[in-house]
């Protein structure tokens, strides 16, 4: 038969070395992960971190959970410096104190 020829004819070092393919020194651990979090959160992770660091995060529910509270945290330090800028500018509140008419000598 042929086909028990084409199967002799394979090596058995490509089909075993596919199997056992070990992690390329990419895997992050759980201590990095939380070092870098609000780099990320902040997207300020190079690309090539950002991939490892995702490749974390999608075997690792511990990290996933710190990283959307991270994120989360992020938005809202964010939000909260907007609104303090929207209301408070310092040079609008120099301007405004510039701009108004002369006292009065009604200070006591
Ligand atoms: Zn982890």
């Amino acid at each position: 038969m042929s086909r028990d020829q084409e199967f002799a004819a394979r090596p058995d070092g490509l089909i075993t070395s596919t199997e056992t393919s070990p992690e390329r020194g990419s895997a992050m651990d759980c201590e990095t992960v939380r070092q870098i979090l609000f780099l990320y959160a902040d997207n300020e992770m190079d690309q090539e971190l950002c991939s490892s660091f995702a490749a974390h995060i999608g075997s690792c529910p511990e990290c996933q959970r710190e990283v959307s509270r991270a994120c989360r945290l992020v938005m809202v330090v964010r939000t909260s410096c907007r609104c303090l800028r929207l209301s408070a500018p310092p040079r609008l509140r120099v301007r405004i104190l510039k701009s108004l008419p002369h006292r009065q000598g009604t200070t006591p």
